[in-house]
């Protein structure tokens, strides 16, 4: 992959390089003058390009086109979705309460549109899993709730059972979200087949660029209340005039996500893995006992401090970025971590290896030379050795 020169870059969870073919339909939308919404043919030619991307972004989740919303990217699709003002077939359901997993991302646990009060909390078991038993008894308590799961995680990339969770959500007349912007391109995101009602994605995820997303329905449930209120666009579900280079970006990515065979990427986080262990046999692998995405490594080993190592990295031309929320300088206790009951000593070591499709053997063989060396310096620190 084209990055700064000699690196090798491991942090795609975070944001994937441009894919060329988002690129090349970006550069093109770039060169039209219209808006998507005037009747001229100038008007109308961008207007086809945004429908373009619609059915492209509506085929890699499998839904209807007209039931694409386009954002600025997931955190607001997330705050769209998560609001109390619901249509179900035509007739007004509010939700009385949120219930978000305890790993959600930050734009999902913030609660969307719902007062602090009225959002809770659903555990997740030791893998990073949420726990099913837990949800039917949580969700007996109130009569319309709404539920927001994601289907991977960004951190740790463990994959929640959606099917059985749309089940349980359904049979207590609950709306299900779900935020699949870590596993779109990456695992089936086919939005009937997880049962969800509403799929949150991100287009600079999927290789497309940063400032784009959608929020996509199935079915009957509609948003009532739209998030930003003003013209018609997107069938009233969002206002103002759209970025059709982005969107258009973010179709051209869609499609090439869609079509990438992800078993290679598989093969060589397997590989990478198994070189960390070979280095560190001590490593703890997190939610490498469930199912994970096929791109992502969450480890730590006891007594190395993620931030230091990640420096280490760096100097060593490889980025890789820590499993903690890094905020104006200091770095988090990761939530997702302390949610699966991880020791916070132990949690604060985790570094997060993210992979892509154009991640090559020799970027691999790298990572697991310099971790030989880093994991060894940093182990001689840490005992008071001279390295
Ligand atoms: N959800 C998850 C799981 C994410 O990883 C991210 C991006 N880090 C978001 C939502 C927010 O997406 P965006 O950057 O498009 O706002």
């Amino acid at each position: 992959m084209k990055s700064v020169t000699g690196r090798a870059y491991f942090d795609w969870n975070a944001t994937a390089p441009l894919r060329e073919e988002a690129r090349a339909a970006m550069t093109g939308a770039l060169a039209l003058t219209g808006n998507a919404s005037s009747v001229h043919a100038e008007g109308r030619a961008v207007h086809r390009l945004m429908e373009e991307a619609r059915e492209r972004v509506a085929h890699l989740v499998g839904a209807d086109p007209k039931n694409v919303t386009f954002t600025s990217g997931a955190t607001e699709a997330n705050m769209l979705a998560l609001t109390p003002a619901f249509e179900v077939a035509g007739r007004k359901e509010p939700r009385d309460r949120l219930f978000v997993s305890a790993i959600e991302h930050p734009s999902v646990r913030a609660g969307g549109r719902f007062p602090t009060k009225s959002v809770e909390t659903l555990p997740v078991t030791s893998g990073g899993v949420l726990h099913l038993n837990a949800l039917p008894l949580a969700l007996k308590k109130v009569a319309r709730p709404l539920v927001s799961v994601m289907l991977a995680n960004n951190e740790t990339g463990v994959v929640q059972p959606i099917a059985q969770i749309a089940e349980i959500v359904h049979a207590a007349s609950g709306v299900l979200h779900v935020d699949a912007v870590q596993a779109a391109g990456k695992i089936d995101c086919d939005i009937a087949r997880h049962g969800a009602d509403l799929m949150s994605i991100s287009s600079h995820k999927l290789g497309g660029p940063q400032g784009a997303g959608a929020l996509v329905r199935r079915g009957d449930v509609h948003i009532a209340e739209p998030l930003i209120k003003g013209g018609r666009q997107e069938r009233g579900q969002r206002a103002g005039t759209e970025n059709v280079a982005a969107i258009a970006g973010f179709g051209a990515a869609a499609t090439a996500a869609k079509l990438t065979d992800t078993r290679r990427t598989a093969a060589l986080r397997d590989r990478l893995e198994q070189g960390i262990k070979g280095a560190t046999p001590q490593a703890v692998i997190f939610g490498d006992r469930v199912t994970r995405l096929p791109n992502t490594t969450l480890f730590a080993i006891p007594g190395v401090k993620a931030e230091i190592a990640i420096i280490a990295f760096d100097l060593n031309g490889i980025a890789v970025s820590s499993g903690s929320a890094c905020s104006s300088g200091k770095v988090q206790p990761s939530e997702v971590l302390a949610a699966m009951g991880v020791d916070a000593a132990l949690a604060r070591g985790a570094i997060r290896v993210s992979l892509g499709h154009s991640t090559t053997d020799a970027e691999v063989d790298r990572f697991v030379e310099t971790w030989n060396i880093v994991a060894r310096s940093l182990l001689k620190e840490r005992s008071g050795v001279a390295a």
